[in-house]
């Protein structure tokens, strides 16, 4: 594509980014027949390639983004199913992550729109003002039930409000451990990584980590927590609040080095892919900070999915569990964001589960971080969409990397939905999950 930006703008390295990504692209359109939007909406403006011109005309005529704009990027879901079909290697999400950045400095949203993102990047960064929230919601689901079923009848803030209150669930388990446990190797040590302890996922689903602790500590790898670590800042990253994400971005690659220089440590794993995709890309993000450019480089190169890094692990099988048919749900984040698609299927194989792919898988299930909140008509058709096709497998279970993934499609289906991790924490001598 030809860009026609001045040498002044081309001075800016975020523009020089864009300029180097947007001449990547040969407008051939292979991209929007897998990019859910444009599947469900048929607009070309809704599909990767009208994304890329409109950013393109946003930057380049540095100029406001219009709300016709702001429309179709905030409908984007960074899915990035375009990203894995471009045969041109476009990188739509460092040009997307940008105009988010833009729209975020540049736009005035309508006030309640405004409101509402506030109140996202301020709790579900934190996990105690997370649960509390969580307390509220569940207090209030009843009268999410006074809202007319029909979506078209609700105003749109009402709508939200009423997609987030059904996100809630109906207990809260216990919190997890603290940041500063250090979970020691069971038998011969050998080897120590970091948990990352999540956002969400430690408020919804502590048994996710739980089931990583056991599994890793049964098979002689010593876990930590890392004291003082905070979310990774993907949430804010994907509002396009980037002064936010690369705070945490700092504060998280100070502490992660100094445990690793401390204590020696084989990897950063993380068990919620959502975040695992921006911590691999926070060498990217601070590429221009020269205090920082280094170590998050560092850090990147040392971030691995859980599954990435039981690869290298000959994991025993020890529990009878039967034919237990799981549908493999592809998050995303690790699909096209990691490029990991075979690893966990491979693993849970090997561990004696009868593996399902789900039709469709390469389409997202509408989670999207806050994106079932922000774009909830969106997401529910997705969601939908996604159930129906996990339910021509047939399965006792359902598998998924992203806590986002799960709570999502959870929300549709009366199928468990468990993380991949807590099948082979089972398959490996842990508890069954699926069952609190
Ligand atoms: S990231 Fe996903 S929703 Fe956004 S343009 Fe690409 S395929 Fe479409
Ligand atoms: S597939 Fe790649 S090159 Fe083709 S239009 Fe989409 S982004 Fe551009």
């Amino acid at each position: 594509m030809k860009t026609e930006f001045s040498l002044a703008q081309l001075a800016d390295p975020d523009i020089a980014e864009a300029d180097k990504i947007l001449r990547a692209c040969v407008h051939c359109g292979f991209c929007t027949a897998t990019c859910p939007t444009y599947v469900l909406l048929g607009d070309e403006l809704d599909s990767p390639r009208g994304r890329i011109y409109l950013i393109k005309e946003m930057l380049e005529k540095d100029r406001p983004p219009t709300a016709e704009v702001v429309k179709h990027i905030d409908r984007c879901l960074s899915c990035l199913a375009c990203m894995t079909t471009c045969p041109s290697g476009v990188h739509y999400m460092h040009l997307v992550d940008q105009a988010r950045v833009r729209i975020e400095r540049d736009y005035s949203r309508p006030l309640t729109e405004r409101a509402l993102r506030a109140v996202l990047a301020l709790v579900l960064p934190r996990p105690e003002l997370f649960r509390a929230s969580m307390i509220m919601a569940r207090l209030a689901r009843p009268f999410a039930a006074l809202l007319p079923a029909k979506a078209a009848a609700i105003p749109g803030l009402m709508r939200r409000v009423k997609a987030m209150l059904a996100l809630a669930p109906k207990s809260l388990p216990p919190p997890g451990p603290s940041g500063g446990s250090v979970f020691p190797a069971q038998g011969e040590k050998r080897g120590r990584v970091a948990l990352l302890q999540g956002c969400a996922q430690q408020v919804l689903a502590p048994r996710i980590n739980q089931a990583a602790v056991n599994l890793l500590t049964r098979h002689g790898i010593e876990v930590v927590l890392v004291r003082d670590e905070q979310c990774c800042g993907a949430l804010t990253h994907h509002l396009g609040q980037d002064g936010d994400a690369l705070a945490r971005a700092r504060a998280n690659i100070k502490v992660w080095k100094k445990e690793a220089e401390q204590g020696g440590l084989d990897a950063i794993l993380i068990t919620a892919s959502g975040c695992g995709t921006v911590i691999k890309d926070y060498g990217f993000m601070l590429r221009e900070d020269r205090d920082f450019a280094g170590p998050a480089a560092q850090i990147s190169a040392l971030a691995k999915d859980i599954t990435e890094y039981l690869a290298g692990i000959a994991l025993t099988p020890s529990s009878q569990k039967g034919d237990v048919t799981v549908a493999y749900h592809s998050a995303c984040s690790l699909q096209h964001g990691q490029k990991i698609t075979g690893l966990p299927k491979e693993l849970l194989s090997k561990n004696g589960f009868v593996v399902k792919d789900v039709p469709e898988s390469h389409l997202c299930c509408g989670s999207a971080g806050t994106y079932n909140i922000l774009q909830p008509d969106i997401a529910s058709r997705l969601r939908d969409r996604k159930v129906a096709n996990i339910a021509t497998v047939k399965p006792d279970m359902i598998a998924a990397g992203n806590i986002g993934c799960m709570v999502q499609i959870a929300g549709g289906t009366s199928v468990p939905v468990v993380h991949t991790i807590e099948l082979l924490d089972w398959a490996t001598g842990g508890p069954r999950p699926g069952l609190n």
